[in-house]
């Protein structure tokens, strides 16, 4: 079994005219792994993945796709790649199952079309014609072309962006059981609990570089890894409860009467907070122990909201 990374990109450089969208990314997808790539607005993340595809031209830097030149070696390499774009609808008048009929004819042992028809719940609209289908049909369609042909590496742009939470649990499903076949999946996506969920591995961009990346897990550990929070009276004399706590450990008031304590939170700083507010008659309400999940680690390193 060949062990080679499914992607391998090196310093990859993008621009159009003057806008530089991928300024020097590294990102390497190892097989049979669910990777997210994860990114605000305009980060480069589209645009990564199309080179991946072949559709971009790189100015710069080195990309293999299951050890292929996507440019170069397009002919070899896209039988192999499943595609969903973030917008699918190049025929507009080609009726839902014609189309997947269509895109499974291209490959040598597809899946049975009206199976993924079934399993993606589209079997009302299977005649309906490209164009008429809602937004959230038109994405679980494309969701169909892109893994008909069982490739053995998927790129899905945004796969349950505007998506109904019935199709978008459907959708995490089938990707579960890409991955379980073998099959390696490259997502893009705004939503955290989607990278939480699905990725093995999740790589943060930001204006066309990758600044973080690891698995959930890693990116979650390091900084303050849980944090307490809990509501009390306003205006607590939180330096007092700071000489209580670790060196390292931090205390705010988030708005009047809310607090937050930041660093080591175990057992102990649980019983030295609250002996704390024993001595000082406060009744810590709605004391909860919160771990960092990937929307923290995002909002710190971008300061920016994942969905704008
Ligand atoms: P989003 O989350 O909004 O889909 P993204 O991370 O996928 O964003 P890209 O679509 O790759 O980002 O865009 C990166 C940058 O390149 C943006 O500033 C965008 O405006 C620009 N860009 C993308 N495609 C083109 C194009 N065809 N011509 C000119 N500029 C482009």
């Amino acid at each position: 079994m060949r062990m080679d990374p499914a992607v391998e990109m090196t310093g990859l450089v993008k621009r159009y005219g003057a806008k530089t969208a991928v300024d020097g990314l590294d990102l390497s997808v190892a097989r049979g792994t669910v990777t997210a790539v994860l990114g605000p607005n305009g980060a480069g993340k589209t645009t990564t993945v199309e080179t991946c595809e072949g559709y971009r031209r790189p100015d710069g830097g080195r990309v293999r796709v299951l050890g292929l030149d996507p440019v170069r070696e397009a002919a070899a390499l896209r039988p192999r790649i499943g595609v969903m774009l973030q917008s699918g609808g190049v025929y507009a008048g080609a009726r839902a199952e014609e189309m997947l009929r269509h895109t499974a004819k291209l490959h040598a042992d597809p899946v049975d079309p009206a199976l993924l028809i079934e399993r993606l719940g589209l079997e009302s609209c299977g005649r309906t014609p490209y164009r008429r289908l809602s937004g959230g049909q038109q994405q679980r369609l494309a969701l169909a072309m892109a893994v008909v042909g069982r490739p053995e590496l998927v790129f899905l742009d945004e796969p349950t962006a505007g998506l109904d939470p019935q199709a978008r649990r459907t959708t995490w499903e089938l990707i579960r059981e890409l991955r379980a076949d073998g099959v390696t999946v490259v997502l893009t996506t705004h939503f955290m609990d989607e990278a939480e969920q699905l990725a093995d591995d999740v790589a943060i961009i930001d204006k066309g570089r990758v600044i973080a990346s690891g698995t959930p897990e890693e990116l979650c550990r390091g900084g303050a890894e849980n944090t307490l929070r809990f509501s009390g009276r306003p205006g607590l004399d939180l330096a007092s409860l700071l000489k209580a706590l670790p060196a390292d450990s931090a205390a705010v008031e988030l708005t009047p009467g809310s607090y937050r304590i930041e660093g080591k939170v175990d057992p102990q700083m649980l019983a030295t907070v609250t002996s704390w507010c024993a001595q000082h008659g406060v009744m810590p309400d709605r004391l909860a122990v919160e771990r960092r999940t990937l929307e923290d680690v995002f909002l710190e390193l971008t300061g920016k909201e994942l969905r704008s």
